[in-house]
């Protein structure tokens, strides 16, 4: 089978294991069913995913003009302590802020290779968790703006780390620790201002199974500038990663706006 187009990080859907779909301009492609089957990767060219010109990709899936320009990608996005949609106050476009930073936020705790904290919106619970490749998640607190979300985060940094290690994570080496035990004392560390917002469903605990024959033992990013050629068995899936054979791996997630071919045999 045949794809072209411009990749775009994959869809996901909760199940066991996780389903994971690449969609193009007019195909899709359920990921679970390339494993164990031979991909030829091919680097095209680029095509910004804001503006669609064929233009270097910068960061994000944007080209420079675009990642400086765009609401999208404001610093708020990975530093949430820095909204300011709640005091009225702009970054780049109030109303697209508005809309998005004052929802429904929830600071988690995830198990990916060790125990991270991390703030995302409520809608993208459980998919933030699977695209970091995390094997459980639980949340904390539930807040309604992202600044909330953004002080519990940068008070809970000092007890645990806020980046995945993304070799570990492949090579499935996973502390084992529990979460629910790390959750429990955690109240105790929370800003006086986000403590009414604790949650105690304790049912929001998600344990994630992902499609994977076998971890490698090593682990080699791949790199589509360098090598615009590439070919390998697929043998999992795991957060935004495809993992190969060999221990390659390709970050879907980093080429988002990369145009290219794709041929499964
Ligand atoms: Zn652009």
């Amino acid at each position: 089978m045949q794809y072209e187009g411009v990749l775009t990080k994959m869809e996901t859907e909760f199940a066991s294991p996780i389903q994971y779909y690449m969609t193009f301009e007019n195909s899709f492609l359920n990921v679970n069913q390339a494993l164990d089957k031979n991909i030829e990767i091919s680097f095209l060219g680029y095509q910004c995913l804001n503006c669609s010109k064929k233009k270097k990709i910068f960061r994000q899936g944007f080209c420079y003009d675009c990642f400086y320009s765009s609401p999208a990608v404001g610093d708020w996005i990975m530093r949430p302590e820095l909204s300011t949609a709640h005091l009225g106050i702009a970054d780049r476009d109030l109303d697209y802020e508005t809309r998005v930073q004052l929802q429904p936020h929830i600071v988690y705790l995830a198990l990916s290779s060790e125990i991270k904290v991390g703030v995302t919106r409520k809608t993208q619970v459980p998919t933030r968790w699977i695209d970091q490749g995390a094997d459980e998640a639980v949340s904390i607190v539930e807040v309604p703006n992202r600044y909330l979300a953004g002080i519990t985060e940068v008070a809970l940094k000092d007890h645990f780390v806020d980046k995945t290690n993304w070799r570990k994570m492949l090579q499935n080496e996973v502390v084992s620790l529990d979460l629910m035990a790390e959750r429990a004392r955690i109240f105790e560390r929370l800003p006086e201002e986000v403590r009414p917002y604790f949650n105690t469903d304790l049912n929001e605990h998600f344990v994630m199974k992902y499609p994977v024959l076998k971890f490698p033992k090593k682990v080699t990013g791949l790199n589509l500038e360098k090598t615009p050629n590439y070919e390998g068995r697929l043998v999992g899936v795991k957060g935004q990663y495809l993992i190969f054979e060999d221990g390659t791996v390709l970050n879907v997630r980093s080429y988002e706006g990369y145009v290219i071919g794709m041929n499964i045999s």
